[in-house]
């Protein structure tokens, strides 16, 4: 290729790309201002891990299926689902953690699961200052009464109204019994209480429920 047909090249090459770029360039803006603005997520957006305690049976099946072995789940002894009361029983849960260093919210975690107590949230973003932050531990944030992530900017005191809101609307979809199911699944006494009491056929529920 000659000298002009050089120039006619580069030239080619730079309007293709602007065809691109350039109508951006005079497009409606749409950055969204976030975190002071709320960010826009699709029902189907696969955030950060939903996971209810109360109801996992510590079978590893996830753990097993994460392609990256991310998942550590530990437990006392055998739990099994009471589908009555709709909670596990039998051991306690002793940990169960997702590293998110390493996570790719692929999902086939939540595919296999048999009590379906852990899903794919719609929380997109778990800031921190240290990775090892972002090693989730959810047996404390049951302890908390979440069940999921909170990054750190929304604990800051000063942070954007919606916010409020939204910790309002997570809260909102747990009750207080729930809640004391979640803070007991990992005390082993109780969970051997509860199913001492289911052994010899009561199915009444424990106290507090
Ligand atoms: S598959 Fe479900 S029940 Fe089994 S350990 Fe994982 S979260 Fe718990
Ligand atoms: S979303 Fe995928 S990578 Fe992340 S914990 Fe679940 S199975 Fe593992």
């Amino acid at each position: 290729m000659g000298y002009f047909g050089t120039v006619y090249q580069a030239i080619k090459t730079i309007c293709v790309g602007l065809r691109v770029t350039l109508p951006y360039s005079f497009g409606r803006t749409v950055v969204t201002q976030y975190p002071d603005v709320p960010p826009t997520v699709k029902p189907q957006t696969r955030g950060f891990h939903r996971y209810e305690i109360e109801r996992c049976i510590a079978c590893e099946i996830c753990a097993k299926a994460c392609p990256v072995d991310c998942i550590t789940v530990k437990k006392s002894g055998p739990r099994k689902y009471d589908k009555d009361r709709r909670v596990a029983v039998g051991g306690a849960m002793t940990a169960y953690t997702i590293d998110y260093n390493m996570c790719l919210f692929c999902g086939l975690c939540t595919d296999g699961c048999p009590t379906e107590c852990i899903h794919m949230g719609n929380i997109h973003d778990a800031s921190c200052y240290d990775r090892g932050d972002l090693v989730v531990d959810y047996i404390q944030l049951a302890k908390q009464g979440r069940r999921s992530v909170q990054p750190i900017w929304m604990k800051k005191p000063q942070h954007a109204a919606w916010v409020d809101d939204v910790d309002t609307v997570w809260s909102s979809q747990i009750d207080a019994a729930r809640r004391q199911w979640m803070a007991r699944a990992n005390d082993p006494d109780y969970c051997k209480s509860l199913a001492e009491t289911q052994a010899v056929g009561g199915k009444e529920g424990a106290k507090g429920e």
